[in-house]
């Protein structure tokens, strides 16, 4: 027997059903995204190693552990990309896109590659909207977006969900910070597993990220961030706070909330849901100060989100739209010839439709069109080719009706 091939693990294949339900979702997504001024921008899937060993993070784990990376032919070393903000930082700076008047406010969908481990919502191949917004310091905008966040929920039907911010401060107040935690993260060693062992050195900021359960308990009993920012991240966030409360939106302060990234300033944010399981986190971002300077472009602020689609797809309720097109039932060469001309005129119309180019009775092409959930079955016989005259059968109720294809486009045309 041939040995199959199948699917990478952490992968899956989205199937024509699911894939109407994601497209609906995207367009909602671009709608809403849209409506607040942001542009869509594509960049390559595969970009050099350094800008996301730069961008994301030495000690994240991400770097260390997730990247698929590689060497091309020519020995470069590539990586598929695991994150999308380098990558806009990145075309911003090579496009100059910052010298240009409008307002630098991206959105993107597509594949993002990680070498976790795969469970339910955590997948090697997954998918994200990602948007970013850069140069608007006013905390204005990270009340903004998650303000947008919440309404594009709200736009999906999405409910369930909680909206979690916090601080991790800047250049000048984290490293006090990061002084108090480490030394009391080293007086629990003992019950950290090796992973964060090692992230007490590196950056023990990483420490929050890790779901083994002696750590997450060890770290509720750290020092807070919130309790070390400086005057300027302080009044920041609580701006921002201000802000969400003038949105209505309800929020509550998580200061172990680092999420799983080096660069972040200020502003982070989640929304959870709590009809995931383990993995419930639909969207996280938060605000990062300082990248595009240190890729040596302006000394323009950041701050953006990422949505992950396949977590989001799975809580978002889903009606299937009955389909709408005709189905074409004919016997022999000349009606198949009369019918093909109907459907090429019929579809530059806009109506859908279909034709099988099969031989098969009447009877059977009857009972395809029913099963087929067709709203229509055009019906071309021998006796309508001369009559030039074609029966038009509605499924739903059963209705026949006669008429030329020009009669035939207005009966599908006025149906409601
Ligand atoms: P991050 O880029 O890690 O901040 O993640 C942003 C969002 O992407 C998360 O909230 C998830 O919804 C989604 N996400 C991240 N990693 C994965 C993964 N391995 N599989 C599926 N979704 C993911």
């Amino acid at each position: 027997m041939r040995k199959q091939v199948s699917a990478i693990k952490g992968t899956k294949d989205i199937l024509p059903r699911e894939a109407k339900k994601w497209q609906s979702v995207e367009s909602v997504t671009k709608r809403i995204l849209e409506l607040y001024s942001y542009k869509e921008i594509r960049t390559p899937v595969f970009e050099a190693t350094e800008l996301f060993e730069k961008g994301t993070g030495q000690t994240t784990d991400i770097v260390i552990k997730e990247m698929y990376t590689f060497q091309d032919k020519a020995g470069r070393s590539l990586t598929l990309r695991p994150e999308y903000t380098p990558s806009v930082v990145r075309s911003i700076i090579e496009n100059r896109l910052y010298l240009k008047p409008e307002p630098l406010r991206f959105y993107y969908i597509g594949p993002m590659f990680r070498y976790d481990k795969p469970q339910k919502g955590r997948y090697r191949q997954f998918h994200q909207v990602d948007i970013e917004v850069f140069g608007e310091e006013d905390p204005a905008i990270d009340a903004e977006i998650v303000e947008m966040a919440n309404y594009l929920l709200k736009e999906l039907k999405v409910s369930y969900t909680e909206t979690l911010v916090n601080s991790v401060g800047c250049k000048d107040c984290r490293p006090s910070y990061i002084k108090d935690l480490r030394s009391q993260a080293e007086e629990v060693r003992r019950v950290l597993c090796l992973d964060c062992q090692r992230k007490l050195k590196l950056n023990p900021l990483r420490i929050f990220d890790c779901k083994v359960e002696t750590c997450r308990e060890a770290a509720q009993a750290f020092p807070r961030i919130t309790d070390y920012l400086c005057q300027d991240c302080e009044e920041h966030f609580s701006r921002f706070c201000d802000y969400l409360a003038f949105y209505s939106i309800k929020y509550k302060v998580e200061p172990r909330l680092v999420r799983g990234i080096d660069y972040y300033t200020k502003t982070t944010f989640e929304v959870v849901s709590s009809k995931l399981g383990a993995q419930n986190t639909l969207i996280g971002g938060g605000r990062y100060d300082d990248m595009m300077k240190e890729f040596g472009g302006p000394d323009l602020c950041g701050i953006g989100f990422a949505m992950g689609l396949e977590r989001l797809i799975s809580v978002v309720p889903f009606t299937e739209e009955k389909g709408k097109f005709l189905y074409l039932v004919y016997l022999g060469d000349e009606s198949e010839r009369a019918g093909m001309k109907a459907v090429h005129f019929l579809r530059r119309e806009g109506v859908e439709c279909l034709i099988e180019y099969k031989e098969r009775s009447m009877k059977s092409q009857m009972s395809r069109a029913n099963k087929l959930g067709a709203a229509w079955a055009l019906i071309i016989g021998e006796e309508e080719v001369k009559k030039r005259k074609y029966k038009l059968k509605n499924m739903a109720t059963g209705l026949q009706m006669e008429g030329t294809q020009e009669e035939i486009l207005k009966i599908i045309r006025e149906s409601p």
